[in-house]
């Protein structure tokens, strides 16, 4: 069992990218009779083995034993940079009061939200800075975004950049914003940017997949979860792809198309156009 990963890695090769095998044998129950399932992705397999008993599901990298030696590779559609001279974390500060209503105004965020999801401004790119959070609220990273009322600089054509500053080859890639207690706890809603994750957590708890499609490494741990991917028309087609390549992973899957943000909802139309959308077994 301790080489199951080598024992399945041939299927790197034999599968094409969101393709699904039920032939190969299970390594944890030992069966071979279609009840376990591999689904190559980007970079690595899923398994799970639909025998109640069994149960295994995982991920396992294709990169397997090569993480020290080979730089990791980002999954972003937007570039992450690799700058020496960002994050400029000394130039980190607190947001003002006028930024602090701007954004109140802009994105119907309560002050409390942008506390505790520890937003701030930088000094020296006169953006706004949100934080990519972990589970825990550690900070993972930074986007970086770019407001003409809020910035005297001249606009440089990239509205938001990302950095990370701190993240290990295994981190999920996502961002969780600041969570209250919810009475559903396997429920994850996924929308695209952060400040539309802060909107969504007030209700539900809610994931920011910093781009349109879900990172392989969060797929750990989504797998087993019932799942409500939100994005906007432009992306429901890829949404659904996404649901049809991944949902034997997950416990459930609805997809919600939107026709704007959440963020640039109000609460009621977020209310109605999302959460009452969300169907709760
Ligand atoms: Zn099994």
């Amino acid at each position: 069992m301790a080489n199951y990963k080598t024992q399945l890695s041939y299927l790197n090769s034999e599968l094409d990218i969101g393709e699904t095998t039920r032939e190969a044998q299970c390594p944890f129950c030992l069966k071979q009779n279609g009840d376990f399932a591999v689904t190559r992705v980007e970079d690595g397999l899923l398994y799970k083995c639909f025998r109640v008993a069994c149960d295994s599901k995982g991920f396992i990298s294709s990169n397997l034993g090569q993480w020290n030696s080979r730089e990791f590779l980002p999954i972003f559609s937007s570039p992450v940079r690799k700058t020496e001279e960002y994050p400029f974390e000394s130039h980190i500060i607190n947001l003002n009061e006028k930024q602090i209503l701007y954004l109140q105004n802009k994105f119907n965020l309560t002050k409390e939200e942008i506390i505790l999801n520890k937003i701030k401004w930088c000094n020296k790119t006169e953006r706004v800075i949100y934080p990519i959070l972990s589970q825990q609220g550690e900070t993972k990273g930074y986007v970086s975004r770019y407001y003409k009322e809020l910035s005297n600089k001249r606009y440089d054509g990239v509205k938001s950049r990302t950095y990370w500053i701190n993240r290990s080859n295994n981190y999920y890639n996502v961002s969780f914003p600041y969570c209250n207690n919810y009475n559903v706890d396997s429920i994850f809603v996924l929308v695209e940017d952060i400040v539309s994750s802060i909107r969504v957590a007030r209700h539900m708890q809610c994931v920011a997949l910093l781009s349109n499609s879900i990172p392989t490494n969060a797929m750990k741990f989504f797998s087993g979860k019932d799942i409500v991917i939100v994005l906007d028309n432009d992306a429901t087609t890829h949404a659904i792809k996404i649901k049809q390549r991944y949902s034997l992973f997950f416990n459930s899957c609805q997809v919600i198309a939107i026709d704007k943000d959440p963020k640039n909802m109000g609460n009621e139309e977020l209310i109605n156009k999302i959460i009452n959308l969300i169907k709760i077994d």
